[in-house]
């Protein structure tokens, strides 16, 4: 028994309700008892009239009634109950004469369901009630399911249709299938008709392939797009199966055709959402390989070059960790957009698309994607020399000139780009990324902002970067950084003022100095977290030479621009010395010239900042800078250091001091301070003192030490002395340009 028949077997009523209509009493009231015994309720009328009025009261389950009456009939009396709304499908049960023909056919005409010959047989009777109480309730499913089905396939767009061969054929459709293209239910369309509602370019194809399926009779599952007749574009899928006739001839299809017009558009968002980019609309990584991956394919058989340009912007970090990810992502799109008017991109070719859309050719492969994040990937599928590459990477340098305008304000963007070529630079995609990186690595080293074709001298340099790079990612997890500490002398009180705080990196026992991996630092924004380390450290420092020698100066730290250009700076060495307890003054902040000149615009907020809580600003390396001297009038600075090459030459060239006295008036006009670097001999240091320069860092003094080295320095500071050295021309014990070697400790005690 299928489920739907227990349903309406289920749903039959235990005691069924009759109404009997009969116009003898007799017959009335035996068939009543008999039926009340078998288990039905009974409701009787003695008239056709009677019935009538009864069932404006009551609606019964079955109606049995008898053909022959007087007044209203048993026909008469089953038209009149089928008019009444509702009684439609009730089943009526005429009883007739024993082999009246004429009354039987007449039943039906009357619109009974069935017809019993009257008899005393009552359980033959009930058994037949039984039934056609059964049949109708199964019909009633049958009708609500139908009405299901319809339902589903409307809320699925989708409709039956059965379409015959022949002279006598044509097509059937349901109204379900007339509604999905936009029709009536009672419209007679045929396939002609049909097809012509397929745009002319698609519909030849179509055709083509329907005579195929017919002429083999093979099945037909295909797309099928139509303009419905308000002019809406759909697609329409139509899945048929060929149908035979007893002969086993083809006889015609039957099929389903569905409205997929919406999931064809989520798979077509599905396949681009996984093939581009989101938010560049740029083909992705996926896409990309793939792509490179059909041009190598089409290069090695058709043995031409073709080239992959990887371009990587320059400092997007910087903008992106300054004006937010928002501005970031802006800055990604307008890339992406001048990118991809340097090629000659197509958006279409997809996998599985290239030939079906029509492009055979491998320069259809030709495009320009993001890799990820700030990375972005040109393909030419074919090139014929290294020039026409680089003719594109300088049309991708050039397209980057423009500022572009995010976050309220203009960004000047640049990008290194390192070019690979098949087969020379490598015949993978993977080695040709790989090479095409080690090119664009060389291209950063070297200043950025500028395109390299790979050469396997590059490669080393490339590789060693990297390791350098992983090795100075776990260098801040295991705290291998350490901060060295060079004083700053005031030599006229022979006592340190201050000192600098210089970082290393203590790698398997050696100790990198910052020139080694600085660099690498800003250009991977590691600097942040290794700059942020720095503060924290130094505070701490500071905290404990005030416990142990009552230090009371400044330590200052070298900052990188980019800390500078962060909007929390400020907060953040605040949290830096109040965790420890100690006053902001406390830390001292060295920025290069040449870094502040560069960022002059979005430093200049942080370092308004900065003066007000205390914190001093510094300029390192100052006169190296191509500073207008202008702009040291209107920036919160406190101290020039002088640069280290010109201490060196004084005494040497005479533009040396020159530069040097130029230096010191300049800050002594400003209200400076002014501090010089790398003061080696003795002759430097007085040639300084003689210009006017006090405070004085280098060698000479000490070399940047580890904290506890610095003690003989930190006692000195209670115990502040004149240094006897001052005035006289040569000290007795050390030559004028006496080495480095000699060191701050070996000088006092000659003092
Ligand atoms: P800088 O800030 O100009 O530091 C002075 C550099 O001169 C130090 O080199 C120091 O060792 C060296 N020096 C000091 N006295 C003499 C001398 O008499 N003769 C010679 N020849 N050199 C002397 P170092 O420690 O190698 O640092 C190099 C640069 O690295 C620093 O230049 C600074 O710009 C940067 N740096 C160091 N530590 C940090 C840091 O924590 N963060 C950042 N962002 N940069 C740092
Ligand atoms: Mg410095
Ligand atoms: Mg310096």
């Amino acid at each position: 028994m299928t489920p739907a028949s227990t349903d309406a077997f289920d749903a039959l009523p235990a005691q069924p309700q009759v109404l009997l209509v009969d116009d003898d009493e007799v017959n009335l009231l035996l068939t009543g008892i008999a039926l009340r015994e078998r288990g039905f309720r009974m409701t009787e009328a003695s008239s056709g009239e009677r019935a009538l009025e009864v069932l404006r009261a009551h609606a019964p389950d079955i109606i049995v009634l008898d053909a022959i009456m007087p007044g209203l009939d048993g026909f008469a009396t089953c038209r009149a109950i089928r008019a009444l709304p509702g009684f439609e499908n009730v089943p009526v049960l005429m009883l007739t004469g024993l082999d009246d023909d004429a009354s039987i056919t007449r039943a039906y005409q009357a619109g009974a369901t069935d017809f019993f010959v009257k008899a005393t047989q009552w359980s033959l009777l009930a058994g037949r009630l039984h039934y056609l109480l059964r049949a109708s309730q199964t019909r009633l499913e049958l009708e609500r399911s139908k009405a299901k089905l319809a339902r589903a396939q409307d809320l699925a767009r989708m409709g039956s249709f059965d379409w015959r061969r022949g002279e006598h054929g044509g097509l059937l459709m349901s109204s379900e299938a007339l509604r999905v293209f936009g029709f009536g239910p009672h419209e007679r369309l045929s396939l002609r008709s049909l097809l012509r509602m397929v745009p002319r370019d698609e519909r030849r194809a179509l055709m083509r392939q329907l005579h195929d399926a017919a002429r083999s009779s093979s099945v037909l599952a295909t797309d099928a797009p139509i303009v419905l007749l308000d002019g809406r574009q759909r697609i329409i899928h139509v899945d048929a199966e060929p149908e035979f006739d007893e002969h086993g001839q083809a006889a015609g299809y039957t099929g389903i055709v569905q409205d997929v017009t919406d999931r064809r558009q989520a798979e077509d968002k599905i396949r681009h959402l996984a093939n581009f980019d989101a938010l560049t609309g740029l083909p992705n990584r996926r896409q990309l390989i793939w792509r490179a991956e059909r041009a190598l394919e089409q290069a090695r058989r058709l043995e031409h070059q073709f080239a992959l340009l990887l371009i990587d912007l320059d400092r997007f970090k910087v903008i992106n960790d300054t004006l937010g990810h928002g501005a970031g992502d802006e800055l990604l799109v307008e890339v992406g957009r001048r990118l991809r008017a340097c090629v000659r991109h197509s958006d279409q070719v997809m996998e599985g698309t290239l030939e079906s859309a029509g492009m055979r050719s491998h320069r259809a492969l030709e495009a320009v994607g993001r890799l990820g994040g700030d990375e972005f990937v040109a393909l030419l599928p074919e090139v014929s020399a290294d020039a026409d590459a680089e003719r594109v990477a300088e049309r991708v340098l050039e397209a980057m000139h423009e500022p572009i305008f995010v976050g309220g304000q203009e960004c000047f963007v640049s990008a290194s780009v390192g070019v690979a070529i098949y087969p020379r630079d490598g015949t993978t995609v993977v080695d040709l990324l790989r090479n095409a990186d080690v090119a664009m690595y060389s291209v950063k080293s070297q200043g950025k902002n500028a395109a390299a074709i790979y050469s396997p001298h590059l490669a080393g340099r490339g590789r060693d970067k990297l390791e350098l790079e992983t090795a100075l990612h776990k260098a801040i997890e295991r705290d291998e950084l350490v901060l060295h500490y060079q004083p700053k002398i005031d030599v006229r009180a022979a006592r340190m003022v201050g000192a600098e705080a210089l970082m290393r990196w203590r790698r398997g026992g050696k100790l990198v100095p910052p020139s080694d991996f600085i660099p690498l630092a800003e250009d991977t924004g590691l600097i942040v977290p290794m700059s942020e380390w720095a503060l924290r450290e130094a505070a701490r420092q500071v905290h404990a030479w005030q416990q142990a020698f009552a230090f009371d100066d400044s330590v200052a730290v070298n900052l990188s621009s980019r800390l500078f250009e962060r909007s929390d700076l400020v907060e953040h060495i605040h949290r830096c010395v109040t965790a420890v307890n100690v006053p902001h003054r406390v830390i001292q902040l060295e920025i290069t010239e040449n870094n502040l000149m560069k960022e002059l615009q979005n430093v200049i907020p942080s370092l308004h900042r900065l003066n007000e809580i205390g914190v001093e600003i510094s300029i390192d390396d100052f006169g190296t800078g191509y500073s207008s001297l202008a702009y040291l009038t209107t920036l919160p600075i406190s101290e020039l250091k002088i640069d280290r090459s010109f201490v060196r030459e004084l005494g040497i060239t005479p533009q040396s001091s020159a530069v040097v006295t130029a230096i010191i008036a300049l800050a002594r006009s400003l209200g400076l301070r002014v501090v010089a670097e790398g003061v080696e001999t003795l002759r430097q240091m007085e040639v300084l003192h003689r210009l006017g320069c006090g405070v004085m860092q280098g060698f000479l003094f000490s070399r940047p030490v580890p904290p506890e080295e610095l003690q003989t320095w930190l006692e000195q500071t209670v115990l502040p002395r004149k240094a006897p050295w001052i005035g006289r021309a040569t000290p007795n014990e050390l030559p004028p340009d006496a080495p480095a070697a000699a060191g701050g400790a070996r000088l006092l005690r000659f003092v």
